[in-house]
């Protein structure tokens, strides 16, 4: 069994950009959000499949239709955090309050507890020491935030490729690093961003078929932002822009055969199945 997930965030959350648009600005930017969070859904109801949405507090406040539309399809709702920052650059107090605020916002509006979390951009560092003992305090049982890869931004090298407990003071955490596979010395995640959408199908399919092998769940993470385009004045680095835009036009058509090969589920599905109920105190 795989996992689905999907970061709810909209098109002006990407890195990429040399002059992101500023918090305040966000309000008045045309959105893609909602067409493609609807997109996805549409994909995973034909396909019958459960998957986990790590909403952006942020989207989960202005759109709050989406967050329960998630819930009614029988969808997870996880916390991506909730203004976006990268991890590093906040204080361990500051990370803490954005957990707790995202954390409740999504609580409030779904009735239902909130279990895990996945950092923006994967930017847990070996600065960010405070990390899992945060997590732990704000009530967190499971966490998506590893990238044990190089990347642009975020990323740790550690040698977790499976997921693996982690415990403080009492309190514990699952950790699900993304899904990395090994080519020759080198590793990469073909499993969600530029890379799911840069190599065809079958490289997707012999990968994961690699990382079944040595018993590890295939993560798939998507954005509604890579399933309903839009052309955009930011001005972005090559890289940035070739990592945003590559493919787009054949990731649903990808998506697709994806969700028809392999099984997927949500965190929260997978665990239970795999773990039992261990957020029970
Ligand atoms: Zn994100």
């Amino acid at each position: 069994m795989n996992i689905f997930s999907v970061d709810v965030e909209d098109w002006f959350h990407s890195f990429h950009f040399i002059a992101p648009p500023k918090i305040e600005q966000w309000d008045n930017l045309p959105s893609v959000v909602e067409n493609g969070f609807y997109r996805i859904v549409e994909l995973l109801m034909k396909y019958k499949t459960k998957a986990t949405f790590f909403f952006l507090g942020w989207v989960a406040k202005k759109y709050p239709h989406l967050v329960k539309e998630s819930q009614k399809n029988g969808f997870e709702i996880a916390s991506h955090g909730f203004f976006h920052q990268e991890v590093y650059k906040m204080s361990s107090k500051e990370f803490y309050d954005d957990l707790v605020s995202s954390k409740k916002l999504l609580e409030d509006i779904s009735g239902e507890e909130v279990l895990g979390y996945r950092a923006p951009s994967f930017t847990l560092t070996n600065d960010t020491d405070w990390f899992y003992p945060n997590l732990i305090r704000a009530g967190y049982r499971y966490d998506s935030s590893l990238f044990p890869a190089k990347r642009g931004i975020g990323g740790l090298l550690t040698n977790y490729f499976a997921p693996f407990e982690i415990s403080y003071n009492g309190g514990k955490l699952l950790e699900f690093p993304i899904t990395i596979a090994k080519v020759l010395k080198w590793q990469f995640c073909f499993f969600g961003g530029g890379y799911l959408r840069l190599f065809p199908y079958f490289v997707f399919s012999t990968m994961a078929k690699q990382v079944a092998k040595e018993h590890r769940p295939i993560i798939v993470y998507i954005h509604p932002r890579e399933l309903h385009f839009l052309k955009v004045k930011q001005r972005m680095s090559i890289i940035g822009r070739f990592k945003n835009s590559v493919n787009l036009k054949s990731t649903p058509q990808k998506i697709e055969k994806i969700l028809k090969r392999f099984v997927f589920t949500s965190f929260k599905d997978y665990i239970l199945t795999n773990y039992g109920k261990i957020w029970e105190e």
